[in-house]
């Protein structure tokens, strides 16, 4: 059956000689595999329509969520040039794209908010330079969806409101009496980290007063994906390595 939709391409791969194989966020579909067949010629009119981080309309054959569907046409809506010319917001990207891939392996119903919420991203990272504060309210949206975000309103151990620092292990917030050994965060650290995971991407305007974000805020988040998500990957140990080198 013919389908349009926007999609998002959240990751390309070799697929035959000719083919790609291309992972797909949708408006209407959620997330689908698709078949870009011929694309993978230099002289396919496809081919950069194809590549990796750019929002397009599609026509495809659609088979079935969990089956290969056949791309029929594609036009590039948005490519996200400024993005990508900037080696860290690639490397975020990347990063946001593998997590909605692992999100949308076991979130039913989330996946059309998630196209909603990523495209909102994109537009922030291509249009402006608070790269860090995107990710950060990606990742705790990311962890809202599965359930896992950080309890930011008081000691999760007692429920005090004298916050000393973070713990990965508590769950969040903790005073100093609940724990013995703590990293020493500063308290503006702390409160950012509140913000953030109060915060949507709606309110990333509002948020860039109270900035900057650094990256250990990215980190903390990431920790809390890794370990309660179950999510190792290596476009995080990629964009951690560029964030120590430059
Ligand atoms: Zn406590």
């Amino acid at each position: 059956m013919n389908e349009q939709c926007r999609g998002i391409i959240l990751k390309q791969a070799d697929f035959k000689d000719n083919d790609y194989l291309l992972t797909i966020l949708t408006d209407h579909f959620g997330m689908i595999k698709m078949i870009a067949r011929g694309a993978k010629k230099a002289t396919s009119k496809n081919s950069y329509a194809c590549s990796a981080l750019i929002l397009s309309d599609i026509s495809f054959d659609l088979k079935g969520k969990d089956t290969l569907n056949t791309l029929k046409s594609i036009s590039v809506v948005k490519s996200y040039k400024h993005l990508k010319n900037d080696l860290i917001k690639i490397a975020i990207a990347g990063l946001m794209s593998d997590i909605i891939i692992e999100l949308c392996r076991d979130t039913n119903g989330e996946e059309i908010r998630l196209f909603t919420y990523y495209s909102k991203c994109l537009e922030i990272l291509d249009n402006d330079d608070n790269n860090l504060l995107v990710l950060n309210l990606f990742l705790t949206n990311s962890l809202k969806i599965m359930g896992i975000d950080p309890q930011v309103d008081s000691c999760c151990v007692c429920g005090s409101k004298k916050i000393k620092t973070i713990s990965l292990e508590h769950g969040g917030f903790v005073c100093g009496k609940c724990v013995v050994d703590y990293k020493n965060y500063d308290i503006d650290l702390l409160k950012r980290f509140r913000l953030v995971n109060k915060a949507t991407i709606d309110n990333y305007k509002t948020l860039i007063t109270y900035g900057p974000y650094e990256f250990k805020i990215t980190e903390i988040l990431y920790d809390f994906l890794s370990t309660y998500g179950d999510i190792n990957l290596k476009s995080w140990r990629f964009l951690k390595e560029l964030m120590i080198t430059t």
